[in-house]
């Protein structure tokens, strides 16, 4: 609430700076690439083009030469790369400088990455270190079209609200964007594009962490975000004992399961099954949900699936009214009707 230590942080944009073009930073780890990252290349393309800019991906990592035929064929123009072995396993601290020496030699006007477990650690370091602003976990970007600044959409107030930021006094504009909000651009095979390789200017020894092991996440959640139909839970399930319902369902349908905060907090579902604004954003092509109430946290999750079915007893229920097909009844008895009649086809 003190506006003017607030404008004090931010470093003003110097008299004869330009800043230029949007990037985005792909994500490249455990030899995966991020599929945020090229939604967001998709999403960087109608941005360019609203403001009359170039199109630029950056891959940081340890042999990421793989990885830039395919930001061409998501529609970057331009690739910068920063290939070293200091990269290898991701740490805040390397990946932090390195994407910040490369923004403050080039000055992008913007740039976006996914709002993932990475780009919520990375971002704010970078921010932090180019002195601008970060509007994290972004649903909805534009351009102003009287100022061509980034209107960057988020939910707040805890979720109450939908704002719309605008970063008046530094650059870059920086957003965080979730997985799944953006659609997936077309892939153009054999598109090409410029290849900038920039070196890294830090030793191992500059840096404080270390990394000793990765222990890979129950295979079944870790992929929550890619599953293609999920039956998700909330509290109108009542007890633990009756999440049985809601897996034999699942199982017939070949679904994943999750569920909503309430569900996680009364320890019925481990916290990487949540699906909304403080857990995982997904976008399946079925979207089953039982006895959830639809708070508005809860549907910035999971609203743009293809087709939503929502079962709850309360006619007035929120879910019902983003829910192309809607049952009110109970879901001890509904969910048990659907899976036989699922298993006779
Ligand atoms: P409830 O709201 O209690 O709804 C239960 C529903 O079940 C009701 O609609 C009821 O009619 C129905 N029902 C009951 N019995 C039956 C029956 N027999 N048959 C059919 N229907 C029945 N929530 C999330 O889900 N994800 C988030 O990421 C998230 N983040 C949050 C972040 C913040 C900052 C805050 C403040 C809240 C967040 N929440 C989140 C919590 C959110 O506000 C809701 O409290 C939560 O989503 C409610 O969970 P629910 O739908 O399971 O429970």
């Amino acid at each position: 609430n003190d506006k003017k230590t607030i404008r004090a942080q931010a470093a003003p944009i110097a008299g004869g700076d330009v800043w230029s073009g949007v990037w985005v930073i792909i994500e490249y780890s455990n030899g995966k690439i991020a599929p945020v990252s090229w939604e967001l290349l998709g999403e960087g393309r109608k941005l360019a083009d609203a403001i009359g800019c170039g199109l630029c991906g950056v891959i940081a990592g340890n042999q990421v030469d793989s990885v830039i035929p395919e930001a061409f064929a998501h529609g970057a123009e331009k690739v910068y790369v920063i290939d070293d072995p200091i990269l290898q396993d991701y740490r805040t601290e390397p990946y932090a400088e390195a994407i910040t020496n490369v923004v403050k030699k080039y000055q992008p006007e913007i740039i976006l990455m996914g709002a993932t477990s990475m780009g919520r650690d990375v971002f704010p370091a970078i921010a932090t270190r180019l002195q601008t602003g970060l509007t994290a976990d972004c649903t909805v970007l534009g351009i102003d079209p009287e100022t061509k600044l980034l209107q960057q959409t988020r939910p707040a107030f805890g979720g109450n609200i939908m704002a719309t930021i605008l970063c008046r006094t530094s650059r870059p504009q920086m957003a965080t964007v979730r997985p799944r909000v953006m659609a997936m651009p077309e892939r153009v095979e054999g598109r090409v594009g410029e290849i900038i390789r920039e070196e890294i200017a830090f030793e191992e020894s500059d840096f404080h962490t270390k990394v000793l092991e990765f222990i890979n996440m129950d295979a079944k959640s870790a992929f929550l975000d890619k599953a293609e139909i999920i039956v998700a839970v909330g509290l109108g399930l009542a007890a633990k004992r009756n999440l049985v319902i809601a897996e034999e369902l699942a199982e017939v349908l070949g679904a994943t399961i999750a569920g909503t905060r309430g569900a996680v907090e009364a320890g019925w579902l481990n916290h990487d099954q949540q699906v909304g604004q403080s857990g995982v954003t997904v976008r399946p092509k079925v979207y089953i949900a039982i006895g959830i109430s639809g708070a508005i946290q809860h549907l910035v999750g999971m609203e743009t699936s293809d087709f939503i079915i929502a079962i709850n007893n309360d006619p007035e229920a929120a879910i019902l009214k983003v829910a192309n097909y809607g049952i009110v009844g109970d879901l001890f008895q509904v969910v048990p009707a659907m899976t036989a009649e699922f298993k006779k086809r």
